[in-house]
């Protein structure tokens, strides 16, 4: 057959798949096969570990002091409260529309989360946090799906009552909040390596910081026992000082994961324009239904999204189940947080909390916002693709 023939217009386009992750660059391979040639899986085995290799080459890019790479962003977000000292029964607030892993590193450090109403842009409520926070003695401020918070007024409400902020920017790496890294903002900013990330190393997540103090103690407390903290590359004096003093949770990552993750960094600003236009496209494109609402961008926020959140509006349950139903069919399945089964970021499925919390604001939106995985390799004709689907499968539901 000649190419001409494969490439005729009758040849049927595949569907994206847009499920799958993307290819690790070739760029890694090299370093795998040193890896696995010298055995060297654990950081501390050697000098100049990827891990550290990595965490200095996270905090220049985050134009930071200190980074911890370590097991999942969960453990980050475990680590930083630990860090941060907070007592067994301090109180963290959290929005109310976040991942079950949130609140389950807020109770795996003893500590209680306190969740808060988001709105219909997914954000987090301004007057339910004020409500709440003089109660509270930490927040953690999840950018869900890359949404980013009033970080001006979240930042200027913890100032006023003295109360560390910790960012939990897993899906936000590459995001700007007034020019300024998300991650940056807060006294902690947490990153995720999981598949479903901008960097992919299956697991893993990193930490970062200004302060000494916090990474010494959260360097001792991922696992550096003994005079392992020589091989972080930094503040020797607090490290020397917290050593022996703290348990050991051994939450390290190791260092096949930091090379997959190095080998990604200079495909990094790629990904993050490349998925901002698909998502812009594809929300312009969606937008221009009656039933749907694509919450704009905050006017300080430059996302960097490798999915896209919609609201339905205007039709009932059984069509918006029909809706999601229908995505699947066509390809790109669609979750609507609140109607599946189980769903992880349903706030009333959290049945391990300490305390449990009435949302109507956030269940309301929960139970109409569709999530679509959007991710930064797809080109825009096939993002077309996605949006016809998406388009065409609630013409039928409303038909
Ligand atoms: C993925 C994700 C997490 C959890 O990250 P892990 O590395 O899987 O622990 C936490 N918060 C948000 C917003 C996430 O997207």
């Amino acid at each position: 057959m000649s190419l001409d023939a494969v490439r005729s217009p009758a040849a049927p386009v595949a569907f994206p798949k847009v499920h799958e992750a993307e290819g690790i660059p070739e760029a890694a391979r090299a370093e795998i096969e040193r890896i696995l040639a010298t055995g060297d899986l654990f950081r501390y085995t050697t000098e100049n570990s990827p891990c550290m290799l990595l965490e200095q080459e996270f905090a220049q890019m985050m134009g930071v002091k200190y980074a911890l790479a370590v097991s999942s962003c969960s453990a980050a977000l475990f680590l930083s409260l630990k860090a941060l000292d907070l007592p067994a029964g301090a109180r963290v607030a959290i929005p109310g529309f976040t991942f079950a892993a949130v609140p389950s590193s807020i109770v795996h450090a003893d500590c209680v989360p306190v969740l808060v109403e988001c709105g219909a842009d997914y954000r987090i409520c301004l007057d339910d946090l004020e409500a709440k926070i003089d109660s509270c003695d930490a927040i953690i401020v999840s950018h869900m799906r890359g949404h980013t918070s009033d970080m001006d007024a979240i930042m200027a409400m913890a100032a006023a009552r003295d109360i560390p902020v910790i960012e939990d920017a897993a899906h936000s790496l590459g995001t700007l909040w007034d020019g300024k890294k998300i991650g940056t903002l807060g006294r902690i900013g947490c990153f995720s390596f999981q598949s479903y990330k901008l960097l992919n190393a299956g697991e893993g997540g990193i930490l970062i910081t200004d302060d000494a103090e916090i990474v010494a103690r959260a360097i001792i407390m991922s696992g550096a026992y003994e005079h392992n903290w020589r091989k972080h590359d930094v503040v020797e004096e607090a490290c020397a000082r917290w050593q022996n003093k703290l348990p050991l949770y051994n939450l390290r990552l190791n260092t096949l994961s930091a090379a997959l993750v190095r080998a990604q960094l200079p495909e990094l600003d790629r990904r993050v324009s490349d998925g901002r236009r698909n998502h812009d496209y594809v929300a312009e494109r969606l937008n221009t239904s009656p039933y749907i609402t694509v919450p704009d961008a905050l006017p300080k926020e430059l996302r960097a999204p490798d999915s896209i959140q919609f609201n339905l509006t205007g039709l009932s349950e059984d069509q918006i189940r029909a809706y999601a139903k229908a995505t699947k069919e066509a390809g790109i399945t669609v979750q609507v947080f609140g109607l599946s089964m189980d769903n992880a970021r349903a706030f009333w499925n959290w049945e391990f909390l300490p305390e449990s919390f009435e949302l109507p604001r956030t269940r309301a939106m929960l139970m109409t916002a569709c999530d679509a995985r959007l991710p930064a390799r797809l080109t825009l004709a096939e993002c077309d693709m996605v949006a016809d689907a998406l388009l065409n499968a609630l013409g039928d539901v409303t038909a």
